[in-house]
């Protein structure tokens, strides 16, 4: 089951919902663009009261992450002008349509914002896990908004491709908004772990070679000390011990977190495997490679 109401979206139902014509989801962006107002209240206020006859799905603060929420997922909007005959608040299984309160060259606490991908975007990898879980592809299949200008597709490009669209794109209208949008907000790669890397490989080498820093392996010192330190905080080795050489203590040490997890005979001989290494890791902070 989907949320037609996104999670943690304060609820303000308008009524006055209407059926959507079906094909691929997608989403449309804009923003408020009021030089006179550039509050989350006023515009809230506009769109549940006089303007209710252009409310959004979902009307989104950047700058303090507040989102209110107008209509379900499954019923149009109300944001854009029709194309001749096609009621385009209807193409798609959804067309979720988001207003960003923001004005071009508002200024908040001093600072100047010129578009949205400036601003803290506070609240919106919440919205796009919303819209994802809705199945809206990520990306834009148009291209990302540029700027305050139009990017027209045609009305067959419209119709058959799901995904993100600026209110620049979407035929037959005629505003400009949002302007450009955080180059980020698909979250395209995973942020990388900062956290310290140990070689399996290494400590095996390390744990069968003692003592390794003799050998000139200075760097299997640095991750054999990750690995006893994490055995010490288990309380398995005793602090003096914890030298960045695995010698039979540290073999001991191990052995009996191995037993901890479970193993017994030759799979708990204090020699690290893959898996033993990873729990240990993930409970003290490194992570585990080849
Ligand atoms: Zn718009």
């Amino acid at each position: 089951m989907v949320d037609l109401w996104m999670p943690g979206a304060a609820q303000h139902s308008l009524g006055n919902t209407g059926v959507m014509d079906g094909g691929p989801a997608r989403a449309v962006w804009h923003i408020t663009s009021n030089d006179s107002d550039h509050t989350f209240a006023n515009e809230f206020g506009w769109f549940t009261g006089g303007g209710a006859d252009v409310a959004p799905h979902l009307l989104w603060d950047p700058f303090t992450g507040q989102i209110a929420q107008m209509f379900p997922a499954d019923s149009r909007s109300l944001s854009l002008q029709n194309d001749g005959t096609v009621r385009t608040n209807r193409t798609g299984k959804y067309c979720i349509q988001i207003e960003t309160v923001f004005t071009q060259g508002e200024i908040v606490n001093g600072k100047t914002y010129n578009t949205v991908a400036d601003t803290p975007c506070k609240g919106l990898d919440a919205i796009v896990t919303w819209l994802r879980s809705l199945g809206i592809a990520d990306g834009w299949p148009a291209g990302a908004p540029t700027g305050f200008h139009r990017q027209d597709v045609t009305l067959d490009f419209w119709l058959n491709h799901g995904g993100h669209y600026g209110h620049n794109m979407v035929p037959g209208n005629s505003h400009v908004d949002p302007g450009p949008m955080p180059a980020g907000m698909f979250g395209s790669s995973p942020k990388p772990s900062t956290k310290p890397q140990v070689s399996l490989e290494h400590i095996v080498y390390a744990a069968q070679h003692d003592p390794p820093a003799a050998q000139g392996h200075t760097s299997y010192k640095t991750e054999v000390l990750l690995v006893e330190k994490a055995l010490q905080a288990e309380k398995l080795l005793a602090a003096q011990y914890v030298d960045g050489s695995y010698g039979s203590l540290t073999v001991n040490a191990y052995a009996r977190w191995q037993k901890s997890l479970g193993y017994s005979g030759s799979a708990a001989d204090g020699i690290p495997g893959m898996t033993s290494l990873k729990k240990l890791g993930a409970k003290h902070g490194f992570d585990v490679v080849a």
